[in-house]
């Protein structure tokens, strides 16, 4: 089965592992730094916080910016549950909201309606990797933050400008199926030094000081502040990352040509329809995402799937609604007919296999595949 991501680990990361496996230092120490500065260098941003998880770095951010019981956060519904999830994480409430049909980026003015005094951050997502313009949910934010999810935007770029090169505060995940993988980890990138300094504490205890910082100053007493995790990244881990970053640029060259193939061919199925995308050479591809016209097959998007699967295509979804997942229905009495726009989309959209080493001739397996059961599927 042809897989709708797959990592790659090249001789030169193996050394880069072992070299570090070998050596004095294992847990977070100069190798979380070097990966930090790479991180740095890659985004253009100030600063960034190297973490265990995409996960834990939504969390840190949502602490970092001291957000708590009582408080509210927006966020889409099309989305990996973690995005939600860290909102419960810091015990503040989720309040979703919808997405625009065609980018799939969450709808500004629904953030506008549902802002309200307790809202303290709008999360968003750049959905498969295209960076969605945030100028219009920037003034809807008002007094909120706006926080933005870039678990798919590694390299994006938006008229230029690179996610979370600029951003208040931005998440990224290293996650094997991501861009750029250090197993499992994550970090937050900020132009704020006082966030970094809060993320960086609460990724360690809430200790005020780390080891290296306690060596540079000398000292070995170390006092905890306030309550928080570990969430530190090993060394061993960011060793793995920045020798991936290296070939950052490369992967999304891949993924570019191997998505203007898609568009070009998927583009004259008149079935299927492509989301808005952007330049092609800005996105970052980290899902090729396609809808299906449902009025014009005779199966549903999950029949689809599974015909893909049944030629060993891994055609999957991303992502069912979160707001309709069995835990949030229970616990926020969440249902179908809340997101009309997110629940269409959640019912039609598929992802296709999209990743750097990919041949030709998987691309053209994929189009073969999708072109025969499409029509299979048609009326
Ligand atoms: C992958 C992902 C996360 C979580 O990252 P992990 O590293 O798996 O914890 C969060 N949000 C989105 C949108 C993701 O795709």
């Amino acid at each position: 089965m042809l897989p709708y991501g797959r990592h790659a680990v090249s001789d030169d990361d193996v050394r880069a592992v072992n070299e570090v496996l070998l050596g004095p230092w294992l847990t977070t120490g100069p190798s979380v730094e070097r990966f930090e500065a790479d991180l740095r260098r890659t985004i253009g941003c100030e600063h960034a916080v190297a973490v265990n998880s995409g996960t834990a770095a939504l969390h840190c951010a949502l602490a970092a910016l001291g957000i708590g019981p009582g408080d509210e956060v927006i966020v889409p519904a099309l989305t990996f549950v973690a995005t939600a999830n860290a909102v419960l994480y810091v015990g503040a409430t989720p309040v979703f909201a919808e997405i625009d049909a065609r980018s799939l980026a969450i709808d500004a003015a629904d953030v506008a309606r549902k802002i309200g005094s307790r809202t303290r951050a709008v999360v968003v997502v750049h959905y498969a990797g295209a960076a969605m313009d945030l100028s219009a949910v920037e003034r809807a934010c008002e007094h909120a933050v706006l926080v933005e999810d870039a678990a798919h935007a590694l390299g994006a770029r938006r008229a230029g400008k690179v996610v979370g090169e600029r951003s208040r505060c931005a998440t990224f995940s290293f996650h094997p199926v991501k861009h750029v993988t250090t197993t499992e980890g994550g970090a937050v990138v900020t132009s704020s030094a006082d966030l970094a300094e809060r993320a960086r504490r609460f990724r360690n205890h809430g200790l005020s000081t780390d080891v290296q910082a306690r060596e540079r100053s000398r000292t070995w007493r170390a006092e905890m502040v306030e309550l928080g995790f570990n969430y530190r990244l090993s060394d061993v881990a960011a060793a793995l990352g920045s020798s991936q970053l290296h070939r950052l640029g490369q992967g999304l060259y891949r993924r570019r040509r191997i998505a203007r193939r898609y568009i070009d061919e998927l583009e004259r199925i008149p079935q299927l329809e492509i989301p808005e995308h952007g330049d092609p050479d800005e996105h970052a591809w980290h899902l090729f995402p396609v809808l299906i016209h449902p009025e014009r097959l005779r199966v549903t998007r999950d029949g689809l799937i599974e015909a893909l699967r049944a030629e060993n295509i891994g055609a999957t979804l991303h992502y069912p609604a979160v707001h309709l997942q069995p835990y949030y229905k229970q616990r926020f009495g969440t249902s179908a007919g809340m997101l009309p726009v997110t629940e269409d989309v959640c019912a039609r959209i598929l992802t296709l296999p999209i990743f750097p080493a990919m041949t030709d001739e998987d691309v053209d397996n994929v189009v073969e595949a999708v072109d025969s059961v499409v029509r299979w599927a048609s009326h």
